[in-house]
Formats: structure tokens, sequence, C-alpha cells
């Protein structure tokens, strides 16, 4: 019932007002809006929570959002109204992986019931499968949907060539945002799940370097929070590489299974050592633990690095 949907978005609001009232929540925003002059254009997925993956704020970046990323001309109304009137500059196309748009099946019902409701607007005789297609727009390859519309959407640069136009990529299932650089060479997401594991490496000593960019912001968390007790510190292992990602796409390749992992391996592993001469690291890739702390009902997670060099800054 709408109702009972309605009383949980009001009741939300409620304890939105709440947080207002007690500060933990406001509604500021930057004099300029959008603050950045970015616009990103990513799926509808519920998933997907632009400001919270990249820790925005409202007023930020404008945010357009349809079934699987896909540009139509009112995405188009919108963009030249960013670029016009609030001087954007960077649109970004955030596709993400387990898209529903590829499993978009264009059965009877849905061609039936598509030309009952936009019978004024088909045409009678055309062909009413690439009509019904053109209209819904499934996609076939999110990592391809991507880069077929940033190029798209680079044909904007003929009228205005100081935009600048980008792709990323959204795991929904692990938080990570990979930039346009990490997957444009692939052809199909399938390549570029055969590589993750190597890709997730990279982004892990991303990761550890940024800890240290961030760690006076952690320590400051340290003078309001009491840590627990030892005995209440509970280790968590902040995330591990998938252990298998092929599952569905496995049929692909002609090769053989076994060939294919001997093949994915030694890539990996060549690629895993250029990641280890890059950024300087020995050994075994570190495996970064997240001890949690208890705060008034809040979980505030802070990284043993961190922790470790705290107790080394203490002795010294
Ligand atoms: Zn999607």
């Amino acid at each position: 019932m709408i109702k009972d949907i309605e009383k949980t978005l009001i009741e939300g609001n409620l304890r939105f007002q709440w947080k207002i009232t007690q500060d933990l929540e406001n509604l500021e925003v930057e004099e300029k809006i959008p603050k950045y002059p970015v616009l990103i254009l990513t799926c509808m997925d519920p998933k997907i929570d632009i400001h919270r993956i990249f820790q925005l704020k409202p007023g930020d970046v404008f945010v357009l959002r349809n079934a699987g990323n896909v540009y139509t001309q009112d995405m188009l109304r919108s963009i030249l109204i960013s670029i016009f009137d609030y001087h954007v500059k960077y649109i970004i196309i955030l596709g993400h992986m387990d898209c529903g748009m590829t499993k978009f099946k264009l059965t009877e019902l849905k061609k039936k019931l598509l030309h009952k409701i936009l019978s004024n607007s088909l045409s009678n005789n055309s062909d009413v499968f690439s009509e019904t297609r053109q209209f819904f727009k499934p996609i076939v390859d999110e990592l391809r949907n991507i880069k077929n519309h940033v190029e798209i959407l680079k044909r904007l640069q003929e009228f205005f060539p100081e935009i600048e136009i980008t792709g990323m990529l959204y795991d929904v299932n692990t938080g990570w945002v990979f930039e346009y650089e990490k997957f444009k060479d692939f052809s199909v997401i399938w390549n570029f799940r055969r590589q993750y594991e190597t890709i997730l490496t990279e982004k892990k000593y991303q990761f550890i370097d940024f800890f240290n960019t961030i760690e006076h912001e952690i320590v400051d968390i340290n003078d309001l929070v009491k840590p627990l007790k030892e005995s209440e510190v509970n280790d968590v292992e902040i995330e591990q590489f998938p252990k298998k990602i092929v599952g569905e796409h496995a049929e692909i390749s002609n090769i053989s299974e076994i060939d294919k992992k001997k093949k994915d391996n030694s890539e990996n592993e060549r690629q895993k050592f250029e990641l280890k001469q890059k950024y300087k690291v020995q050994g075994i890739i570190p495996k970064i633990k997240v001890p949690k702390i208890q705060f008034q009902g809040v979980k505030i997670h802070i990284p043993n690095i961190i922790n470790k060099r705290r107790e080394r800054m203490n002795k010294d």
C-alpha cells in the first residue's frame, strides 16, 4: 500500500528533522551550486548512492539517472542546462557492474504494452522489435556501454571544446570505483573481471597510500573516541579478493578452463610484480585489519596500521 510507504518516508523525514535539531545533519550548501562543475550520469539502480560512494554533500555535483546510464534526448536537455546555466565542465558516465539493463528481455508482453502505451508516437507499420529496442535501450555489456557513451558525449566538444568527458565503473558488491584509465583498454566487462584481482591489488596500494594522507583526520577522531577495552576490540578484515568472479560468463571463450586459468594466473602474477616494483613494496601484499570501536552507537573504523603507527609515536 502506498500509504505504508508514505508513512515510512515521512517517518524517515521526521528522523532527518530530529538530526537537524541535534546538529547531526545540516542543510548548508556551498554558495556556488554545484560546488564542483561536475555532472554524473549514472544508472537508476537503487544500490548506487552517488553522494555516499564519493563522500559528497548535497549541492556538490549534478546527478542524472536512468536505467543503464544511457544517453537520451532528455538527458541532453539536462546536460545542456547544466552547461549553459551552471557552468558544468566535467561529465562523468558512471556505469556499474551487474547492471540490470544487461538482463533486460524484450518479451511479447512488453512489446504489446509498449505499442498500446505509445500508440501515437510509434509508427504503425515499422519493425516492432527494433522500435521497442530503441525505446528501452537494453545494454549488452556494462563496460562497453560506458565507453560508447563517453564517445557519444564527446561529440558535445564540437560545440563546447572546454567540456571534458570521462567514464567510471562502480562495483556495487565491493564499493570500489574504477577510473576510466583502469578499464578503457578492456573490450568487454568479462575481460575486466578476469583481471579483477590484479586491478584490486593496485587499489589496495592506493588505499594504503591514502591512509597516510588522512592519518591526522583519523587521529583527531581519537580525541572524541573512548576506545574499547582490548577484549572488546573485534578484528575484522576489511576486504578480501573475490575468490570467484567468473561464474555465469565462463563459457565465452573456446580455450579450456585450465588453460585460461594458467594464462590468467601468470598474467596476474606478472602484473602484481610490476605493481610491487611501482610501489616499492617487498614480500606479500599487506592485509589491512580494521578494528571495530564502539562510540555511542556509532561504529568508527580505524585501520590497524594507523594504531600501530600511533603506538610507535607514543613510544618515541
Ligand atoms: Zn544499472
